[in-house]
């Protein structure tokens, strides 16, 4: 059987960006974490998250230029339907 390959087991101390530390146990003496039970949106019910790079803004601007595509080909498909209703030389020449 071999001896001494079980690693070296700490109570460890969690830290997490928001501050907050709690104690556990593992291998590590510390543990440096992003995000924890205290500032987690799912524990916290808070709606809140990171908006990296704007992604949600650029989303919205997106949104907007294809509302503003959206009416320019609906003008489009108007007008040729007005040009649809313009008489053609035979029927003008009935008309007089
Ligand atoms: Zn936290």
């Amino acid at each position: 059987m071999q001896t001494a390959i079980h690693p070296k087991f700490f109570s460890a101390k969690v830290i997490c960006s928001c501050g907050n530390t709690f104690n556990t146990q593992s291998t590590k003496s510390e543990i440096h974490v992003e995000v924890c039970s205290k500032c987690h949106p799912f524990y916290t019910g808070e709606h809140r998250f990171l908006d990296t790079k704007g992604r949600v803004e650029s989303f919205q601007k997106k949104q907007e230029k294809a509302k503003q595509y959206k009416t320019i080909a609906k003008n489009k498909t108007k007008v040729h339907k007005e040009e649809k209703n313009v008489k053609s030389l035979k029927e003008l020449l009935g008309e007089s």
